[in-house]
């Protein structure tokens, strides 16, 4: 999960705003890289756009200026640089960072808009809920860079309530927007996240592997993306039981990804696995150096002990796992590292491989070591 807390933190108080906004530009004008990462969340210009012709266009820009420029510059753009290492970019372990160049992401920018996906999902406006959120435009599509300010409300309002539950069930499922449901509902899985803390690590598992298979199936063109999620994936009707084909969901108000959901899905799908590695999310154990069951020569990662909840953790440490220096010790250091694995779904992909021969390498991935283990904020709970 990226851009967290440390932006939120600081974007609702009016005078941190503007401290955030110059750090922003002295960053942005101090520093080469910002060449690379300004570009980074969008697919197009297109929220852009939306968000002048929406009716606070200036407040909306300089908020855009901390989420779109300050906030990857703080943070790096994490997923972006393992995605592109493994999609080919040539590079050292542990520089991977240095695989984000303006021409490696524009060349391969809808599978990074898959890639980004999860994090900023674009979405419409719950219309009953509407009257009560004075920041947002209801006419324009939701997402941090078209309506950062709405964006930065719902997330807050997301996590307000979600810290309130102490239940044994998701705080949010269908029918709650899609932004509270993939960060701190019952789409955490999205993330390798536990839907709530207490979820055993074989339900979180088994969602992430009938997400995986949706996705893949999207990704080798097998499975229809103009009728309902429902129809097209039964195994995915629980989670989007009424009307939303999967246009809609990956693709509401982005028209230029239609068409290309494929790419869209497997960076959704990269997105997860490489959550997955990241110790805010799941606490692994070491690999043995042996080979998947059934998979020769292939190498194992270590195996899930814990999968995370959101919910409890605190934001700021959450984050600090999600750092290219944390990317660059677990490349060095792992073997597979995140990014070997991700480039071996690559492979099989490009080859589109079905699902019957991706699916026990999924399970390798993803196998826990107690199905029983209930999911826990882990090592960076809120004190
Ligand atoms: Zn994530």
């Amino acid at each position: 999960m990226i851009m967290r807390s440390r932006v939120f933190q600081s974007v609702h108080m009016g005078t941190r705003v503007a401290l955030a906004m110059l750090v922003g530009l002295v960053a942005f004008f101090g520093d080469r890289r910002a060449e690379a990462y300004q570009i980074l969340p969008k697919v197009s210009d297109v929220d852009r756009e939306l968000s002048w012709r929406g009716n606070r266009s200036w407040m909306e820009t300089g908020s855009q200026l901390v989420m779109g420029i300050g906030v990857p510059l703080l943070k790096g753009p994490i997923h972006e640089a393992i995605t592109l290492a493994a999609l080919g970019c040539d590079i050292p372990a542990g520089e991977e960072g240095r695989c984000v160049t303006k021409a490696n992401v524009l060349a391969n920018r809808v599978v990074l808009y898959g890639v980004r996906w999860p994090d900023d999902p674009p979405f419409r406006l719950d219309a009953a809920r509407s009257s009560t959120l004075k920041k947002c435009d209801v006419r324009v599509t939701v997402r941090s860079t078209a309506q950062p300010d709405c964006w930065m409300m719902l997330f807050k309002d997301a996590g307000r309530l979600a810290k309130q539950g102490g239940r044994n069930a998701p705080a949010f499922g269908p029918g709650t927007m899609l932004l509270y449901r993939s960060h701190y509902g019952d789409l955490q899985f999205m993330h390798s996240m536990a839907a709530f803390d207490g979820e055993p690590a074989s339900q979180t598992r088994a969602n992430m592997q009938t997400w995986a298979k949706y996705l893949w199936g999207i990704a080798i063109g097998a499975t229809r993306t103009d009728v309902f999620i429902r129809d097209a994936q039964p195994e995915m009707a629980p989670f989007f039981p009424g009307d939303m084909t999967s246009i809609n969901l990956f693709a509401t108000g982005i028209v230029e990804v239609r068409k290309r959901l494929p790419e869209v899905a497997f960076g959704a799908l990269l997105h997860m696995v490489q959550d997955s590695f990241s110790r805010a999310h799941t606490t692994r154990t070491e690999a043995t150096g042996g080979s998947c069951p059934g998979l020769p020569g292939v190498d194992a990662p270590g195996r899930i002990e814990q999968f995370h909840g959101y919910a409890h953790q605190d934001g700021a440490l959450h984050d600090e796992q999600d750092t290219e220096e944390s990317l660059g010790l677990h490349t060095l250091q792992e073997a597979p590292s995140v990014v070997d694995v991700s480039r071996h779904l690559v492979t099989l992909w490009r080859k589109k491989a079905s699902w019957d021969e991706v699916q026990p390498y999924i399970a390798c991935v993803f196998d826990v070591v107690d199905g029983h283990t209930p999911a826990g904020p882990g090592p960076f709970k809120k004190a």
